[in-house]
């Protein structure tokens, strides 16, 4: 078996605002970040698609602590967002001040872009991840 597609094609999307996800043939679950097999039904029938990069805040955490080699970036929010192709995607919000964090951000629209990290002690290098910002 080999993934469809690499953990380095969705990073590298990732760093133009690109999201790609695996659509199963089979039953029509969309994957996100990739995967081997489909989430729902472990079909391996899977085509890359672009996705919107849009959807809802399911929930959220503000961090305060860092953990070690990220104090620069504290404090923070993470929210875990269900993308309107229904898979769901952990990535930071930007733009809301995390003091000010209330559960009125739960299912509030977003849109999604990137942040990229600088390496650190524990990772290869500079690393990238979704950013959303609410949309109104
Ligand atoms: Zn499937």
């Amino acid at each position: 078996m080999e993934y469809k597609l690499t953990s380095k094609a969705y990073y590298e999307a990732l760093k133009q605002d690109k999201l790609l996800g695996l659509k199963c043939r089979p039953c029509g679950a969309v994957s996100v970040p990739p995967v081997m097999v489909c989430r729902q039904c472990s079909s391996q029938d899977l085509d890359i698609v672009e996705l919107k990069g849009s959807g809802t805040i399911r929930t959220f955490t503000a961090v305060f602590v860092a953990a070690e080699g990220r104090e620069g970036e504290c404090p923070y929010i993470v929210a875990l967002v269900e993308l309107d192709e229904g898979p769901w995607l952990m990535g930071n919000l930007d733009g809301i001040d995390p003091k000010a964090a209330s559960m009125e951000l739960i299912g509030k629209k977003v849109k999604m872009g990137h942040k990229v990290f600088p390496g650190d002690k524990y990772s290869a290098g500079e690393g990238v991840s979704p950013l959303f910002n609410l949309i109104d």
